[in-house]
């Protein structure tokens, strides 16, 4: 059974997805990732993908559709996989859920559920190494970097205008993938509104025995 993991930034959606991929041994897809890493190989398609780096482009979705089927062509037999971050919107959602039916993959969509406002607030207050670039929540009290001592700072990038904006995007693309999959009756809603290790456990606690089924 894969998982679709869904989130508004704020959420712990990529801190929660290593976790699970740990746990339970799982692949791991996240779109980004797997563009550098294309972009880096000797291929056609890493040659094209390269360029629309480059040009500071958006990688068109039938591209990054290309990019899950040689995902899914290469992932160990039995092997669950995490997507985060796809389908961001519902130009890749459609392609998205058939290339998955086409290639037999069960999976079920979970939603880490936070509002916008406590989204907000966590956004605005985490800070970063200004050398090694970690992140730190605003429950951090310090004001050094626990890993290499360097002083932390808010992110540039971190005003509440441009993270409001980033929020925005979450509700007017993702929001209407989110509901197709409840339409589906695929979603699993999952509060993320508590620590880290809080949200660890009550996922840990549903996913178990649906990821057991395979
Ligand atoms: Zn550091």
């Amino acid at each position: 059974m894969d998982i679709i993991l869904f989130g508004i930034q704020g959420s712990g959606k990529g801190t929660q997805g290593k976790l699970l991929k740990e746990y339970y041994n799982m692949s791991y897809f996240e779109t980004g990732a797997q563009l550098r890493k294309l972009a880096s190989e000797d291929s056609d398609l890493g040659h094209e993908v390269k360029k629309i780096i480059e040009a500071g482009h958006l990688v068109p979705n039938e591209i990054v559709m290309k990019i899950v089927q040689n995902f899914l062509s290469k992932v160990s037999e039995g092997k669950s996989i995490i997507f985060d971050g796809i389908p961001r919107n519902m130009i890749q959602a459609e392609t998205f859920a058939k290339l998955l039916d086409d290639n037999n993959r069960k999976y079920k969509a979970v939603i880490l559920e936070l509002s916008k406002e406590e989204a907000l607030k966590r956004l605005t207050q985490r800070r970063v190494c200004s050398k090694c670039k970690e992140v730190y929540p605003a429950s951090y009290q310090k004001e050094t970097c626990e890993k290499c001592g360097g002083k932390l700072i808010t992110r540039t990038d971190d005003n509440t205008e441009s993270i409001k904006v980033r929020l925005d995007a979450f509700f007017t693309e993702t929001i209407p993938v989110i509901n197709m999959f409840e339409s589906k009756n695929k979603l699993i809603h999952i509060n993320a509104s508590g620590t880290i290790k809080e949200v660890d456990k009550n996922l840990k606690e549903i996913l178990s025995p649906i990821l057991k089924q395979q």
